[in-house]
């Protein structure tokens, strides 16, 4: 029986290996079997559990799970979000403080279905720490490798759950295709950024989206966007609940990203069918700076097929947006902040038609603390004796 489907060129595979890609590069997504009738809840907590009707069958096992999902969907004003209901999805709370953990979760218990007993990934940031503490939690022999570059304010997050780490000297992106094609003679399970189980973890955010919403679905989702597994897995998610008759209508997606990295909403906007290199990319959002991003042909589909688009937003609105949701209670990361400063720039642009807008904040500030330079501290020296005058 067919599993998997090309999410690029529709050709049908068995992805032996959990992991593998299609002949033409594309990654393979899981066929979902859903059916009228099938149903989601928030009941136990357990994503595998609420979400089971509309996820592969991976067997429930909370030994290997952190917690993850289950995240705040919060109401956010401001003079610059005026006329819409805005709302944020805060994945900053997951067990490693990004949303990758879902898919790290789905991609472990597919590991172990599979008989393998080495798992890893190809990453610098969010996905590395997720994979090393996910790995650690099951005790498997977890690799992690990252580029030669690498500072070591990103290592020593990754290190401290005792995976093997392995900076390789080499192109990046050759790095990702390549663990692929090792994998089988190392026997290790590569849980890269856009594999099957990833993007189906992602799917649960659209089912808490929908349930917090009260059964509803939100006129847009702005992603900021990498490698385009967490966009698609939303989507898809969103889909499968239409087709299984739970809702009539799916949002608008819109993929940001940083305009110093924006393969794909440079492919999009130019209208073409596959995304080149980005060249020399540069910004402060490291979380999206993916200059060929392996799910971006299938994200250009994807949001061809939803009516969906893309926008770029620029350093200084980042830094910007950044700061106006920490002075709202929410330290995101820059890359995360680019979903609120996307919904500022598509409002002048008078590109939102809808009201209801939810914006993923994909990760936490604190694993990026030297974005904190850009906001000068303001800290008042005072002697104890003479706090009255502080207040006064
Ligand atoms: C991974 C990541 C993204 C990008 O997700 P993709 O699935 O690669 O598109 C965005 N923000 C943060 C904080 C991330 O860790
Ligand atoms: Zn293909």
């Amino acid at each position: 029986m067919t599993e998997f489907v090309c999410a690029e060129c529709g050709r049908e595979s068995d992805n032996s290996s959990g992991f593998d890609r299609c002949v033409c590069g594309g990654p393979l997504e899981y066929l979902s079997l859903i059916r009228r009738g099938s149903r989601i809840s928030l009941d136990t907590g357990c994503l595998l559990i609420d979400f089971s009707d509309f996820l592969p069958p991976l067997r429930y096992d909370s030994s290997v799970s952190l917690g993850e999902g289950r995240t705040p969907l919060i109401s956010c004003e401001g003079p610059e979000l005026e006329g819409f209901k805005v709302l944020l999805k805060n994945e900053t709370v997951n067990p490693t403080w990004s949303f990758k953990d879902r898919g790290t979760y789905l991609t472990l218990l597919d590991a172990i279905k599979r008989g393998f007993s080495r798992f890893g990934t190809v990453s610098t940031g969010n996905m590395a720490a997720s994979v090393a503490a996910y790995g650690a939690r099951a005790g498997l022999d977890t690799s992690v490798l990252v580029s030669a570059d690498i500072p070591d304010e990103k290592i020593r997050p990754i290190t401290v759950y005792g995976p093997r780490v392995a900076r390789v000297k080499g192109d990046y992106s050759d790095l990702f295709y390549k663990s692929i094609g090792s994998a089988s003679s190392w026997g290790v399970y590569f849980s890269n950024s856009d594999v099957s189980m990833r993007v189906e973890g992602s799917k649960t955010i659209a089912f808490e989206i929908f349930l917090q919403l009260g059964e509803k679905v939100p006129d847009y989702v702005i992603v900021p966007t990498s490698s385009g597994g967490n966009i698609r897995g939303i989507e898809k998610g969103f889909r499968e609940l239409r087709e299984a008759r739970l809702t009539e209508r799916t949002p608008t997606m819109i993929a940001v990203q940083a305009s110093g990295c924006s393969p794909i909403h440079q492919a999009f906007q130019n209208g073409r069918e596959s995304v080149e290199r980005f060249h020399n990319p540069s910004t402060i959002a490291h979380a999206i700076e993916n200059p060929l991003p392996p799910s971006g042909n299938s994200v250009l589909k994807m949001l061809r097929r939803n009516g969906g688009t893309t926008i770029a937003v620029d350093e200084e609105d980042i830094i910007q947006a950044q700061q106006r949701l920490a002075l709202r209670g929410f330290f995101v990361q820059p890359a995360s902040a680019t979903s609120l400063a996307a919904i500022e720039k598509l409002k002048k642009l008078g590109s939102l038609n809808g009201s209801t807008v939810v914006s993923i904040l994909t990760g936490s500030g604190l694993k990026y603390p030297s974005a904190l330079d850009k906001h000068p501290a303001q800290v008042i020296d005072v002697s104890i004796d003479s706090l009255d005058s502080l207040f006064r």
